[in-house]
């Protein structure tokens, strides 16, 4: 059924940049074949999935949407590809994204823009667009996606999912191909919110192959569906409804407000004061990580290498021009100015020093608060081509996003209503390993 639907709608949304067809029926039908014959199934026992194409796969290209990686096949598993083979699912395919994650509309991705399933004139949301479309156009049951600034609760917000950052460190990013070391978390995108609790479960907890991993108990997060939010209480920042939130996405936050206080919860408005710095701070860190994280494109040991270079310098320089797009060269050149010596200390170690009250902005709330809610986007999905010639007006996207991953805490985007038929997010953010809380909110909400 999910070949089916891909072969009926894929040449429009382009959401999967791979299928792996022939092994996926044959696995499908081999565990056909324990039914009834093993006492024990995996968890998520035969179910389809999608997974990222940032996220290595053993035999599976993984091009992270790049012409550096077109012909890449890694020769291991990510670990939470490992843990989803455990879990028994299919994986169907590999899925669209901006190139090594940059970007916010999927329109930076090197082979095809994926469109948003509730109107193809627009963006599905970046950088898991495919993986958010491929659910939202009924293409697979749930995906992988990742974020680092937004880019797993965007494009769940952009095309009505439910999608998750989980804590840093309780995802391993092993396999995972890295963008800013300090900010990636691996995590579901799915249907429900209970289908997000359970991908969570069997991807989730310490692994030795990352050492970024956490070692905090990995809960029973199912068990924390009860529908009960009697007495909680919610924080919103008032700098979320600010400048910048559209009067609509404003409205649907208060009207989801009003479900949960009918529901038992109470609400009051907060301060994260050093909210307006971390647009700044993002770029500046995620930039300096990534131009040494992709340093280890080189034309030598992974991926694409130029025809026509002269010695190895020119190698170098020639793969690299060719290899990488326009917003990836934007970034390593912003982020090894911002490393290089005599900037380090007024741009990096600057940016570090807000990072952490950035942090202590949220920790101040959270010692008062069970949760924080607020929108997960300023507008709903905005026009293929709008904004690709302007990256301050794309950044400006992940206004909303951003302090999260600066904070490392969790946060979900679940659909928030419409606005002009178009679906918008509801981001609720938990403290540290506190995923429960916010699938407790979440399914109540739902
Ligand atoms: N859109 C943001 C960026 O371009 C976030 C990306 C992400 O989370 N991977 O960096």
């Amino acid at each position: 059924a999910s070949y089916k639907q891909i072969h009926n709608v894929d040449d429009k949304v382009q959401a999967f940049l791979t299928l792996d067809e022939e092994n996926a029926r044959a696995y499908a039908k081999q565990l056909d074949e324990t039914i009834g014959v093993e006492k024990e199934h995996g968890l998520l026992f035969g179910l389809p999935i999608g997974v990222k194409d940032n996220i290595v796969t053993k035999g599976i290209r993984t091009t992270c949407a790049s012409k550096i990686l077109g012909n890449f096949d890694p020769i291991y598993d990510a670990t939470v590809v490992q843990k989803l083979q455990a879990a028994q699912t299919v994986t169907i395919g590999k899925l669209n994204m901006d190139e090594f994650a940059m970007g916010s509309s999927n329109e930076n991705s090197a082979f095809a823009a994926t469109r948003n399933p509730w109107d193809l004139d627009r963006v599905p949301g970046g950088s898991s667009g495919g993986s958010a479309a491929a659910v939202a156009a009924g293409e697979v049951f749930f995906s992988l996606g990742s974020d680092t600034g937004g880019s797993i609760r965007q494009p769940a917000a952009f095309c009505g999912v439910v999608g998750l950052k989980p804590t840093y460190g309780r995802v391993s990013r092993y396999g995972l191909v890295a963008f800013a070391s300090s900010l990636d978390q691996i995590g579901p995108i799915t249907r429900t919110v209970e289908d997000n609790a359970y991908l969570l479960q069997a991807i989730s907890g310490l692994d030795p192959m990352d050492s970024t991993s956490a070692n905090a108990e990995v809960p029973d997060f199912l068990s924390s569906l009860t529908g009960d939010i009697q007495g909680l209480k919610i924080a919103v920042p008032k700098e979320y409804l600010g400048e910048g939130v559209s009067e609509e996405v404003r409205q649907s936050v208060l009207d989801a407000l009003k479900v949960l206080e009918a529901q038992g919860a109470t609400w009051d408005e907060v301060s994260l004061p050093h909210s307006k710095y971390a647009l700044a701070t993002y770029y500046l860190l995620s930039s300096s990580e990534a131009s040494a994280n992709l340093a280890r494109f080189d034309g030598v040991r992974y991926g694409y290498r130029t025809d026509n270079a002269k010695n190895l310098i020119d190698m170098y320089k020639q793969t690299r021009s060719e290899g990488f797009g326009p917003e990836v060269k934007r970034r390593i050149m912003l982020g090894t100015f911002a490393l290089s010596s005599g900037y380090y200390d007024a741009y990096y170690i600057k940016a570090q020093k807000v990072r952490t009250l950035i942090k202590e902005d949220f920790e101040k709330v959270f010692e008062n608060y069970d949760v924080i809610v607020g929108p997960t986007t300023p507008t709903p999905a905005f026009k293929v081509g709008e904004k690709v010639n302007d990256p301050l007006t794309m950044y400006a996207n992940d206004i909303l996003t951003i302090p999260v991953n600066l904070a490392g805490v969790p946060a979900i985007s679940v659909p928030g209503g419409f606005v002009n038929g178009l679906p918008v997010g509801l981001q609720i953010i938990g403290k540290h390993f506190d995923e429960s809380t916010i699938y407790r909110v979440a399914h109540a909400f739902e």
